[in-house]
């Protein structure tokens, strides 16, 4: 049984030392529980936080322990009820290739769902994520301008695809030209800029000449010094995530603009409200996947998925999500030796 342990706090960018590859034995299930073999790793943005002992909505992995994580797992053996051998689960069973189960917070997906992997993206805890903050936060109107960066990730890709249901005008953020292409082309945003371009703020301006009603905040950092000034009065903005700043060490150099953020905010009445998905919004799970599943169905709402094979290969894997890497949802294909 491999298992990824945190072997160390990072400081700033995780790095090879920051998680260790150790052997277990596989082991037996006792009385009420089942041993669960993971097919897929989800590789997710607030992981990063998981590894710091910085101040967090959830508990830091302790050092030495199995870096945690949202898996799809099988079914090996089960003394559990409800659960056979074969069954796929959405478990929560971290970095290793094989882990026990009490059943707790476990779904069962049943013996042959049709693309299993996506009960960790689109069908779950980041479609669900775009769903809830989009319609419970930033109440978007037929009409309205939609803002949303890493617009190609599982996050924004559905933020976006969801603004343009509603009949709204969508304007995404993304890094490089081919994530750009992919947003307008295949996601149908109305456009989509690269904010590596050294005129980005400039691009981002003509691409919202209403301004911007809505701004789904990913990232912070220099995308969202861009998209204040645009904002117009009553914009809502809902706080998802700042994974441009997940590596910082310290905040940037000064001017300290707090208070000049906080007379933007009162002089445009703005709304900036952050939220925990399950936490926030966990009640709304059930209407999510239902309109979801509607929408996939009827090929309303498209889904990309970057799938790096092996276990091994999951902490280069995740460093680079940070940067940017990925095109796409990206999970790793467990694939035990
Ligand atoms: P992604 O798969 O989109 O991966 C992160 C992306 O962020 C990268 O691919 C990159 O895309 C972009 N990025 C990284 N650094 C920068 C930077 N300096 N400036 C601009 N963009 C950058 O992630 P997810 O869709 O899974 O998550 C998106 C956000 O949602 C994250 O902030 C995450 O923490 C948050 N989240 C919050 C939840 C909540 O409950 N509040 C739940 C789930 C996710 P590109 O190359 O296009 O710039």
């Amino acid at each position: 049984n491999r298992q990824w342990l945190l072997a160390e706090r990072p400081k700033g960018e995780p790095n090879q030392d920051t998680l260790r590859l150790s052997e277990a034995d596989i082991p037996e299930p006792g009385e009420g529980q089942m041993l669960l073999r993971t097919e897929y790793l989800s590789l997710d943005p607030y992981m990063r936080g998981r590894m710091s002992d910085a101040e967090s909505y959830a508990a830091s992995v302790e050092i030495g322990d199995v870096m945690v994580g949202g898996t799809v797992a099988q079914v090996v053996r089960s003394n559990l009820q409800g659960f056979q051998p074969g069954d796929y689960v959405l478990s929560f069973s971290g970095w290793q290739d094989y882990a026990l189960s009490d059943g707790a917070g476990v779904t069962n997906l049943g013996q042959s769902p049709d693309h299993p992997s996506w009960a960790l993206g689109i069908l779950g805890m980041p479609g669900f994520t775009a769903w809830a903050g989009l319609t419970q936060i930033g109440e978007p109107k037929s009409g309205e301008t939609i803002c949303v960066a890493a617009a190609t990730g599982p996050v924004g890709a559905t933020v976006g695809q969801i603004g343009k249901l509603l009949g709204c005008r969508v304007v995404g953020i993304a890094g490089g030209p081919e994530k750009c292409a992919h947003a307008v082309d295949d996601l149908g945003f109305d456009a989509c800029i690269d904010h590596h371009a050294a005129d980005f703020a400039d691009q981002l301006a003509k691409a919202s000449p209403d301004g911007i009603d809505v701004y789904f905040e990913n990232v912070g950092g220099k995308v969202l010094d861009a998209v204040l000034p645009l904002l117009n009065d009553h914009a809502r903005v809902p706080v998802c995530g700042l994974v441009s700043q997940y590596n910082a060490t310290k905040l940037p150099d000064g001017p300290d603009r707090l208070n000049w953020l906080m007379g933007l905010i009162l002089r445009k009445k703005l709304k900036m409200q952050g939220f925990i998905i399950f936490d926030s919004f966990g009640s709304l799970y059930p209407e999510f996947a239902r309109q979801m599943s509607e929408w996939i169905e009827a090929g309303k709402i498209k889904y990309r998925e970057e799938v790096i094979d092996g276990l091994e290969n999951a902490p280069e894997a995740f460093i680079g999500l940070l940067r940017g890497d990925n095109f796409g949802k990206r999970v790793i294909r467990v694939g035990q030796k």
